[in-house]
């Protein structure tokens, strides 16, 4: 339920109509807007008499959140959710751009895509440290070693740092590298991780599923938010259809749908999106003319030698060109992107 408190009420009237709710067995989420006070309360099979507490002291109207992830709904949190990372505020006007490798293989890898990237004007470097790969034979990424390369390789070249997480076990590791903690497509339902995802504290990047509807997606969404992490970024990567040519197919209806739906940003990974390196570009443009908060991109020095995705990797003079477009895109929308640096 959305419990919306009259405006100017004092702290002292929100807080005793906060505990009265979590008397009743709810959790009680706030948010504020237009100078009032709204008040998700959250809680399956709690027996409650609404009509009650709508004459309770400082509340103006007690109303239904007619969608199952509430705190993640526009209707709790009308205004659009700005999440601080490095030199960028996601969800406003400036649009991010995560750039980098998609697994960190070398120093000299990370340290030559990070500068090329930091060049065009990325703020944020991605780079996988553990990577889930299809075959057990395939490189699974440095571990620990690739996140200290990552980390000091964006550190030179003044970017933030956005990692995938792969297991409840690594949360602690790879926060203490990256600014983002990535949860990929493959482990969008995985509860636990998401828990303790959750819990440390960071922005997190929540990949949508190969195979979730945009409604599942959105719930494991709530599973974060309903953790007390409301710093959310969606990342549209593709998903699994009947089409062969591309590695997936991206659903840009995705990104008006959920910017309706949800307060959230929403990104674009156009790399997994289409698998294909001439393809990324074109889809990279559509992302962003539908509305997308900005893109995570794979960008190699040297693709064709890459450990992962190589296929799918830009070159850092493609990645730069499209930087450019992406400006010019922007400028149309009344967007922006970080100056080049
Ligand atoms: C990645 O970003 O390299 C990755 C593995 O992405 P996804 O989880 O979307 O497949
Ligand atoms: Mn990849």
């Amino acid at each position: 339920m959305l419990v919306l408190l009259e405006k100017g009420v004092s702290e002292g009237v929100v807080n005793d109509v906060a505990v009265r709710l979590r008397m009743l067995g709810l959790a009680v989420h706030r948010t504020d807007h237009d100078g009032s006070v709204r008040l998700g309360a959250v809680g399956d099979g709690v027996p409650v008499d609404w009509d009650q507490v709508r004459k309770w002291t400082g509340i103006r109207a007690v109303e239904p959140i007619p969608v199952p992830f509430k705190l993640v709904s526009r209707a709790f949190h009308p205004q659009p959710t700005l999440i601080s990372v490095g030199r960028c505020t996601i969800g406003s006007d400036q649009l991010v751009l995560m750039a980098g490798p998609c697994s960190i293989e070398s120093e000299t890898q990370a340290f030559t895509v990070a500068a090329a990237v930091a060049k065009a004007g990325a703020t944020v470097m991605r780079g996988g440290a553990y990577k889930p790969r299809t075959s057990p034979y395939s490189f699974q990424g440095l571990g620990e070693e690739g996140l200290k390369l990552l980390r000091r390789a964006a550190d030179a070249h003044g970017l933030a740092v956005v990692s995938e997480v792969l297991d409840t076990q690594l949360v602690p590791q790879v926060a203490r590298y990256a600014d983002v903690l990535q949860v990929g497509a493959r482990n969008m339902q995985n509860f636990a991780l998401l828990r303790e995802v959750a819990r440390a504290g960071k922005p997190v990047l929540l990949k949508r599923g190969l195979a979730a509807t945009i409604e599942e997606w959105l719930m494991s969404a709530e599973h974060l938010l309903s953790q007390g992490n409301a710093q959310v970024i969606l990342c549209e990567r593709g998903i699994r259809t009947f089409e062969t040519y591309t590695r997936n197919t991206l659903d840009l209806n995705a990104v008006p749908v959920v910017k309706e739906l949800s307060h959230l940003p929403v990104i674009v990974d156009p790399s997994h999106g289409t698998g294909i390196r001439d393809k990324v570009a074109p889809m990279a443009r559509a992302a962003i003319a539908a509305g997308a908060d900005g893109l995570i991109v794979e960008v190699h020095h040297d693709p064709e030698r890459a450990l992962s995705d190589g296929a799918q990797s830009l070159y850092p003079e493609q990645f730069r060109e499209l930087v450019d477009q992406i400006r010019t895109i922007a400028g149309v929308l009344g967007r922006s992107v970080a100056a080049a640096r």
